[in-house]
């Protein structure tokens, strides 16, 4: 407790400044003019993307040093020196890439970068350039105003987020471990935007957790032969009832700590007082009653296997050799064995599965010191926040940092109107974020980073 007094009190000096507010718009537009969608497979360019993130950095007195593993896939990583020289250090990523946009659906260029009536528009506007400007107009302000954060702070803007995270994430942790020296923390994308659950409800959702990635490829093989005679080993038989099955299994529940957390806030919230660790606990009672806030939890309190796409034969009298599928498979904390030996009940002996790619599922704590001074720095711009831990249904870049031993945490602060659906604008139509929330996110992110 000793060390939650010395927290509450040492709540440092507003560093953002009139600038910092212009820059985060400036940044925010300036970087969604520079193209960087990634198409997947390698096509992808976010070279003009880091240098525009790096001179802003260079320009506030750091060293930021560019970093390829594919040329034109850039990252960009940067040292703040902390106050504290004994303190861990802090990571703090947002991928460069976006996914790609069709000109044709939306109401304005998704690349042009307006502001019109308030609110910036183009892709990346949420999904994270956004959140790349926050981090960029934060460490400037800090500078103007020769103010350091508590604990040395590692930026790191990534490149292929979008896609495999091979040119990204993945390659910095793999091969540059040591810029990353003393982090034990890592705040990223995600988390801490208004989700309005009720008239006058405002909840901002912090990610203390991601469930695993788990694409498979499956291969069935069978005789082939003539589509006109008896084929008791038929690969697309075999292969779709394998599909089948795994399309109707239904995942049982399993509850992990951040979703028991959320579960009992959203609960509290209504006044429900549960206790998800019960016996007999009604999951899907408590689900009904929570109405939209159910979508925080409803992706996230069990394994999920999708089958995706379908691939056999080549003529229609032919019964083909081989067939294949894939199914794009989620599993929770510590979900992983039990998915495992599900598809090998699932897919039964005449299909053969294996992992196309796999990625581990994360869980931050979120009863400690962290997650409160991240919850508080919310709180203190929005009285009427009410911050609950959640677990994100896919991932991001904190699964590779979580290899060198970073814990993530999902924060990039947003305080959005009542309408605002920010989910549905995530890779979707029309993105779009508020001159207003951007405000709010800067404040949010400098007394938190500077407080952590
Ligand atoms: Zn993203």
């Amino acid at each position: 407790m000793a060390d939650m007094h010395t927290v509450t009190s040492e709540v440092p000096v507003d560093a953002v400044d009139r600038t910092a507010l212009d820059e985060v718009v400036e940044f925010t537009s300036g970087l969604i003019r520079i193209d960087t969608t990634n198409r997947g497979g390698g096509d992808c360019r976010e070279r003009p993307a880091a240098e525009y993130a790096a001179e802003r950095l260079a320009a506030a007195g750091l060293e930021p040093v560019l970093l390829e593993r594919t040329p034109g896939r850039t990252n960009v990583v940067a040292r703040v020196e902390g106050a504290d020289p004994t303190a861990e250090a802090l990571l703090v990523h947002g991928h460069l890439d976006v996914v790609p946009a069709e000109a044709a659906d939306w109401s304005a260029d998704p690349f042009s970068g307006e502001v019109r009536d308030g609110v910036v528009w183009g892709r990346g506007a949420v999904d994270m350039k956004n959140t790349d400007a926050m981090v960029l107009a934060v460490v400037r302000a800090w500078a103007r105003a020769g103010v350091k954060p508590r604990r040395d702070i590692v930026v790191a803007f990534t490149a292929d987020e979008e896609d495999s995270a091979v040119d990204g994430s993945g390659f910095l942790a793999d091969r540059h471990p040591h810029l990353f020296e003393g982090c034990t923390e890592g705040i990223g994308e995600s988390g801490a935007f208004t989700v309005h659950t009720a008239p006058g409800r405002a909840l901002y959702p912090i990610a203390a957790g991601e469930r695993g990635t788990a694409w498979l490829k499956l291969t069935a093989h069978g005789t082939a032969g003539h589509g006109s005679k008896p084929n008791k080993a038929n690969a697309v038989s075999r292969l779709a009832a394998a599909v089948a099955r795994i399309g109707a299994h239904e995942w049982p529940v399993r509850l992990t700590g951040t979703v028991v957390a959320c579960l009992t806030e959203l609960a509290a919230l209504q006044g429900l007082p549960v206790d998800p660790r019960a016996p007999g606990f009604d999951l899907d009672a408590l689900l009904g009653r929570l109405g939209p806030a159910a979508a925080l939890v409803e992706a996230t309190v069990r394994n999920s296997a999708n089958p995706t796409m379908l691939s056999a034969g080549y003529k229609l009298n032919v019964i083909p050799g081989q067939a294949t599928a894939y199914v794009d498979g989620r599993t929770l904390p510590g979900g992983e064995a039990e998915f495992i030996a599900t598809l090998d009940e699932l897919t039964g002996p005449d299909v053969r599965w294996e992992f196309q790619h796999r990625e581990i599922a994360l869980e931050a704590p979120v009863d400690g010191r962290t997650y409160r001074i991240l919850r508080e720095s919310v709180e203190h711009f929005d009285p009427d926040a009410h911050v609950v831990p959640f677990c994100m249904a896919g991932g991001t870049d904190a699964k590779q940092f979580s290899r060198l031993g970073i814990t993530g945490y999902g924060f990039s602060p947003l305080k959005l109107p009542p309408g605002f659906d920010y989910w549905s604008l995530f890779h979707g139509v029309d993105e779009r974020v508020p001159v207003d929330a951007l405000h709010f996110g800067v404040r949010v992110l400098d007394r938190a980073l500077r407080t952590l």
